[in-house]
């Protein structure tokens, strides 16, 4: 099965609602280097609030798929 994934994955703060555009092979590298809770994703702190930015949209790295809507 292949797995189409954008080349940028987009992440929105749960704080401050800012976007921000990380390219998705950061994002895959983060998933395959963190073995923690699965039903997580990729998380990253947002530089203006220090907030925690979720991905809008992701597919991981074993096809789990991750969406936030606020
Ligand atoms: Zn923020």
């Amino acid at each position: 099965m292949k797995i189409e994934r954008p080349t940028l994955t987009e992440f929105i703060c749960t704080e401050c609602g800012c976007h921000e555009k990380i390219p998705t092979k950061i994002v895959l590298q983060m998933d395959m280097s963190d073995p923690g809770d699965p039903s997580y994703p990729p998380m990253f702190y947002c530089e203006k609030c220090n907030g925690l930015m979720k991905p809008v949209y992701y597919v991981g790295y074993t096809g789990i798929v991750y969406r936030y809507d606020n």
